[in-house]
């Protein structure tokens, strides 16, 4: 058994452990020998499993994509980074993690605003051992100058020929820290309306799941109209609305309100429910 001074930090421990472990990878290409390095090392329970876990999704990432990357493990002191890498020609940072819900878009900051390099978050499911690397282009607000985010907001369908879907979108810059919402561009696709086909699904019961569930319905209506609009602004979306039909019966009364009915995974503490914006 290894034993480190007990007055080393934890995250002076972590790296030395690591090191020790893509020593071992290096030397073996085995990811599960390597990982026996980490039992070792005495630490409490807790924090075996937790190294252990992030150990693996690193190396996971580094045995799948070293040489199409150009992946190196060793990183300057103070970058928050698991790995640097080249992808198409250009410098990224990768940060490896197994769940995005330990993860805050604060964390990336100063990294982002420094913006000499790209950024990306791979997240790793460690029984399928498959990745998704997430890249992270949020905007900074030119007047606070904190994050801001891009969010495309629909129009709610008309009646007539295409009663179902929308026929105007505005992509808006929203910072929710100074408030400020600027039109970024207008399109006029024809682009099916999830909250319409919510309606309908809703409709009808019989062919309806048991375990049906409106918000990932939403989720997954939702996810090919962003990856068009992406596509077509080369922006990276933060959110996508759809106008929903709210009836006041205070005052008799309809109002159309901007729904949030997909976030993305590190933005969804930064937006609420619902945006207050008039399409223009
Ligand atoms: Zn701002």
């Amino acid at each position: 058994m290894e034993s480190l001074p007990l007055e080393i930090h934890p995250a002076t421990q972590y790296n030395v452990i690591r090191h020790h472990v893509f020593a071992v990878f290096e030397r073996l290409h085995d990811i599960d020998r390597a990982l026996a390095v980490v039992s070792q090392y005495e630490m409490p329970k807790h924090l075996f499993r937790k190294w252990y876990a992030g150990l693996k999704a690193e190396l996971i990432v580094y045995e799948e994509e070293r040489d199409r990357l150009s992946l190196s493990p060793g990183l300057d002191a103070g970058v928050k980074a698991d790995f640097s890498g080249i992808r198409n020609g250009a410098a990224v940072y990768i940060d490896v993690t197994t769940n995005l819900d330990y993860k805050s878009l604060n964390d990336y900051y100063d990294v982002i605003r420094r913006g000499n390099r790209r950024y990306e978050i791979a997240l790793v499911d460690t029984n399928r051992e498959s990745i998704e690397f997430i890249p992270l282009r949020f905007p900074l607000c030119p007047i606070c100058g904190q994050f801001a985010h891009y969010v495309l907001m629909m129009d709610r369908p008309e009646s007539g020929a295409y009663f179902f879907a929308s026929e105007s979108q505005d992509l808006v810059r929203c910072c929710v820290y100074c408030g400020t919402m600027v039109p970024v561009s207008n399109f006029d696709y024809l682009v099916d309306s999830p909250l319409y086909s919510l309606t309908t699904a809703l409709e009808d019961e019989e062919t309806l799941p048991q375990n049906f569930d409106q918000t990932t319905f939403l989720q997954s209506e939702s996810v090919p109209v962003v990856t068009f609009f992406e596509k077509v602004s080369g922006l990276m979306l933060s959110g996508l609305t759809d106008e929903e039909t709210i009836f006041d019966p205070r005052n008799d009364e309809e109002e159309i309100a901007a729904k949030l009915i997909w976030k993305h995974p590190l933005a969804e503490e930064f937006l609420d429910d619902y945006l207050e914006y008039e399409l223009t």
